[in-house]
Parts: C-alpha cells; sequence; structure tokens
C-alpha cells in the first residue's frame, strides 16, 4: 500500500487514518503534534506512540525530514538553509535577521513553493533553472518545521512568527499545496502561525489572485510588479504576456475589494529601471489601489546582467511615489554576503555558477 506523507496531514486526515486501522483518536492528536509543534525527524522520537501503534502508523504513513544540505550565515543575521528533498533535488529556504530581531520575537521564514520556476522572470536565478516539481504541502510546511527545529538546538524557545511564500517557485501555480500547507502552519496545535503573519508573493497569476481572495481572505498578498509598462514588464515576467497590467490591477482592486487587506507591490529597482519616468508611471498605475509599495534594490545575479542602482537613486524613485500619494517603503538587503538571492545557492551548490 502507497504510504502518505506525515507532515502534509492535517490532524483530522490523521483521526481517519487512525480510525481506519483500529487506533484511538488520540493516537492522530498526539502525533500530530509530535510533527507539526515539536518539530521531531524521526518515529523513535515520539516517546508516548507505544511500539504496536507506531508499526501500524510507519505502514501507512512516510516521514521525510528534509535533509540539510548547508547552512549559511550572513553577518546581519540572516540564516540561509539549502534542503535536499526525498528524491535528491534541493530547494532553499531563508530565516531572515535571526539574530537582530532576536529580541523582537518576530521571526520570518521565506520558504521555496517549487523545484526551479516555469515563469522565468529575468532577474531570478531560480527562473534560470526552469521548473523541475512542485512542492508537496508536506514539503512545504517541512521548511519552517526543519528550520524551527534546528535552530531550537541554540535557542530552545524558538518559535518562527511570519512567513513569506517569497522563496523560489511562483506560490499560486502550486495553489492546493500552498493552501494546505497554511492551513497546516496555522493549526492551533502545531506551529499556530496566524494567518495574517503569512503573505503569498505572486508574479501576477490573475485567476488565482481572485480565488485567493475567496478561499483565504485572511492570508497576505505582495504582487512583483517591477514595472507599469507593459512592454517592460513582458521581457522582465514572461507571465505578462498572458495576464498584462489591466487584467492585474483590475484582479488586485477585486482581491482588496473582497478582503479589505492592502496588497503589498513590490518593485526591484536596477539601474535600469530606478528612473523618474519609471516612478511616474508606476504613480499612475496605481492609483486607487489599495496598497503599498515595497522597493527592492536586486543583489547582482550572475548570469542576468542586472545592477543594483545606488542609494541616491532609490530614495529619488520613492520620492516621485510619495508626492503622488502612494505608500512607500525600501526593503533593506538581506544576506547580501551569503547568496540570498533566489536560487543562488542551489546553483552555487550544483557548479552552474
Ligand atoms: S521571481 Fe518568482 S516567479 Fe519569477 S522566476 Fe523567480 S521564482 Fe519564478
Amino acid at each position: 500500500m502507497e504510504t502518505i506523507e506525515l507532515r502534509g496531514c492535517l490532524e483530522d486526515e490523521l483521526i481517519e487514518i487512525c480510525k481506519e486501522n483500529g487506533l484511538k483518536r488520540f493516537r492522530a492528536s498526539q502525533l500530530f503534534q509530535w510533527v507539526q509543534q515539536k518539530t521531531v525527524r524521526t518515529w523513535e522520537e515520539m516517546k508516548n506512540i507505544g511500539d504496536r501503534d507506531r508499526q501500524i502508523l510507519r505502514s501507512r504513513l512516510s516521514l521525510y525530514p528534509l535533509g540539510k544540505v548547508r547552512e549559511q550565515r550572513s553577518e546581519d543575521g540572516t540564516r540561509k538553509y539549502l534542503f535536499r528533498l526525498n528524491d535528491g533535488e534541493t530547494i532553499e529556504c531563508v530565516l531572515m535577521d535571526y539574530e537582530r530581531t532576536r529580541s523582537r520575537d518576530r521571526h520570518t521564514v521565506c520558504v521555496s513553493t517549487q523545484v526551479g520556476c516555469a515563469v522565468g522572470c529575468a532577474f531570478c536565478a531560480t527562473g534560470l533553472q526552469g521548473l523541475q516539481r512542485n512542492l508537496s504541502v508536506g514539503e512545504i510546511a517541512g521548511q519552517v518545521l526543519d528550520i524551527t527545529h534546528y535552530v531550537r538546538q541554540e535557542d530552545p524557545d524558538f518559535q518562527v512568527t511570519n512567513i513569506v511564500f517569497m522563496g523560489m517557485g511562483e506560490p499560486l501555480l502550486n495553489y492546493d499545496q500552498v493552501l494546505k500547507a497554511i492551513q497546516l502552519l496555522n493549526h492551533e496545535q502545531g506551529q499556530n502561525i496566524g494567518m495574517r503573519r503569512m503573505t503569498i508573493s505572486t508574479c501576477g497569476v490573475v485567476p488565482r489572485i481572485i480565488q485567493l481572495a475567496k478561499d483565504n481572505p485572511q492570508v497576505g498578498l505582495a504582487v512583483s510588479l517591477h514595472t507599469a509598462q507593459d512592454e517592460v514588464r513582458n521581457d522582465l515576467i514572461p507571465m505578462n504576456r498572458r495576464y498584462p497590467l489591466d487584467q492585474l490591477m483590475a484582479a488586485c482592486r477585486e482581491y482588496t475589494h473582497v478582503t479589505r487587506r492592502r496588497i503589498t507591490f513590490e518593485v526591484a529597482l536596477t539601474t535600469e529601471n530606478a528612473r523618474r519616468e519609471e516612478a511616474e508611471a508606476l504613480a499612475r498605475l496605481l492609483n486607487g489601489q489599495f496598497g503599498h509599495v515595497n522597493l527592492i534594490p536586486v543583489n547582482p545575479v550572475v548570469g542576468t546582467g542586472m545592477e543594483r542602482p545606488n542609494p541616491e537613486q532609490i530614495k529619488r524613485f520613492a520620492q516621485v511615489l510619495e508626492d503622488a500619494g502612494i505608500s512607500v517603503s525600501s526593503r533593506e538587503e538581506r544576506g547580501a554576503d551569503i547568496d540570498a538571492a533566489c536560487g543562488q545557492l542551489r546553483r552555487l551548490w550544483e557548479g552552474e555558477l
């Protein structure tokens, strides 16, 4: 009989499996808490589950913790992990600003949702690799569980508080798995991370943005916008050819209408686009949107030819938006010394860079 991935199961699903196998209901709760709350990585660690029941459960459920291939620590406290999946593929996952935010109790993890990515954005190291496959629910949630496991070895009270689905892959192209992973990570007997502390970042998969507003209006949405011009965006984000800016803006308006939640519009700034005319076009495009612009000066990525603008250029760009009444901030570069641009660590490891 084929086994089911334990770390991808909701408590209700474990209750069903226990019932089918003649086990008491409380076993499901124990199992769920061991895996989702205490982040154990082996069956042997589940001390209150007896040998007989454990054998039965092992015949139905598989437990695949992610193998830590490499961990890099940045001077700013960012930790970047390269994890190996059960089939040998690798993914990246980043714990942002850990050292600096230690006292503030805000620990954000940037999670991957696919191995590689089919979208192929021009500025993105992951996009250069193409899509290998979607991640399963257990592999998505497992990144948070395993980072928690590793950090707790040094800091037993460590708890992830915020999640951004902004790592490798386009989350809305692995929609069902991402939504279920969110449900798991939100579960009060598990990591208990508030829905409003989780944010999905998309390059603009229009039908899924509208669907997300209905399926989970609590979770946050960030849109990788980058430019207000279709012809430029077509080259930067090939998905724009399918869902151009007028469709994307209409979907964003519908999203905010249904959810009453503000959207974060991400704009990666390079020496190419950090110009006054670009900022003015952006201000016109976002006129009337319930949103906030997050400017992200890019980390240079080998193979893309992109360069980071200087602080003065960034300031001038932000000022144009502010003058137009648009809320704007500039995200600090994190982990620049550890290749924290998405996909870079994996490519380094595999000898592509
Ligand atoms: S930026 Fe995101 S959507 Fe674009 S190629 Fe990279 S991982 Fe894919």
